[in-house]
């Protein structure tokens, strides 16, 4: 039996790398420069379609709208918050969700993105990881959010920082986010600093390590949440398999490497992290180390029993970690009006879903 012919797959346009581009315009007998032009529509001129790309012959527009999408995620939600803060729900070619941010502040506008559908980590207080991990998200798919967050803004604006703070645990998935950054600070590509990228992860000791051998000044900002293993393996489950002991020291290689200063995250949590011991604790690990913390007071999670601290811990936490000495801030909340947190819309936007039940009785 013959096997069925094969329908060549459309490509999403922002999977292929730079060198697949210029081969592929090369075997259409096209110059080099043609590639770096497509780019420059997609990148720096934020065209919405290969046909707007009115510099390039007509044979070749056609060519890249057969060959590609250069969108492939369908809008479902797209939220704006009081604080001008925005939120895209896309859903992707099998039907999972993603979101993203846009935030802005000054003249800052930071985007946050996603690097996987759900995720395995299963901290305690995060929506994201309240149904596991369902995949990993492609090059394009990541580079697809910020594309479209991209083209959120007015003309004279650009997008200033990105965090990879969405969904998913980003060093879990380093294979498809490393080309990413690669765009976002190519000049011809997003043209970000690197010191303006912050990729946020839980702790993945050799994943920090490969992180660092990049090379690269990309800004680390490590999930703590706990100064102490008993404390962390019940917030933060992977743990177990981890330790503190093992995250600092890879985040001292990564400092040492880089040069770079790596960031503490420390939600704060109601009476169970939040506490002054816990403060004095983290401020003894952090001893003799160029850190800086960053608090992140809980957002609501409406599907979990756990409560937001109340401000006069919250000061008093910053303030003796201030007395010792650490770098300290507080994070301000963006959109909280439009569940900005990672994860928590797409968890609604599961919820809500139909379910859809099949009849497996037998006919009568
Ligand atoms: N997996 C990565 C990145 C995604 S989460 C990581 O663990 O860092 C980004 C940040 O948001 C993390 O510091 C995470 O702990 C925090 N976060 C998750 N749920 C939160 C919530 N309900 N309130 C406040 N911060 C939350």
């Amino acid at each position: 039996m013959n096997a069925p012919a094969e329908i060549p797959a459309r490509k999403r346009f922002s999977d292929l790398t730079r060198d697949e581009l210029v081969q592929w315009c090369g075997d259409r007998g096209e110059p080099a420069y043609r590639a770096e032009q497509i780019r420059k529509w997609m990148f720096a001129k934020r065209a919405n379609s290969f046909d707007e790309m009115n510099d390039l012959p007509k044979s070749l527009r056609t060519a890249l709208t057969e060959h590609f999408d250069l969108f492939t995620a369908k809008l479902v939600r797209h939220l704006v918050a009081k604080d001008r803060t925005e939120k895209l729900l896309l859903e992707l070619g099998d039907g999972e969700v993603v979101e993203c941010v846009l935030m802005r502040e000054d003249d800052r506008r930071t985007i946050c993105i996603s690097t996987q559908v759900g995720c395995a980590m299963g901290c305690i207080f995060c929506a994201s990881g309240m149904e596991g991990l369902k995949r990993n998200l492609s090059t394009g798919e990541i580079l697809e959010q910020v594309l479209r967050l991209d083209r959120l803004l007015p003309s004279e604006e650009r997008i200033t920082n990105m965090v990879v703070m969405g969904i998913g645990e980003p060093l879990a998935n380093l294979g498809a986010l490393v080309p990413t950054l690669a765009v976002m600070t190519d000049k011809q590509g997003l043209g970000l600093g690197a010191r303006r990228i912050t990729v946020s992860t839980v702790g993945l000791p050799e994943k920090i390590r490969e992180f660092a051998r990049l090379g690269h000044q990309y800004h680390l900002a490590i999930s703590l949440h706990a100064p102490n293993d008993e404390l962390r393996n019940r917030l933060v489950p992977v743990n177990h398999r981890i330790g503190v002991n093992a995250i600092m020291a890879a985040a001292d290689d990564y400092f040492s490497v880089t040069g770079r200063r790596v960031t503490y995250e420390y939600v704060l949590l109601s009476q169970l992290n939040d506490g002054p011991e816990q403060a004095r604790e983290l401020a003894d690990l952090l001893k003799g180390r160029r850190a800086h913390v960053n608090l992140i007071p809980m957002n609501p999670v409406k599907e979990l029993d756990l409560d937001e601290p109340v401000q006069p811990r919250t000061m008093e936490f910053r303030r003796i970690l201030e007395e010792f000495g650490v770098a300290v801030t507080i994070r301000k909340r963006k959109g909280a009006d439009i569940d900005a947190a990672c994860g928590q819309l797409r968890l609604e936007h599961e919820h809500d879903r139909p379910v859809v039940s099949l009849d497996v009785s037998s006919p009568e």
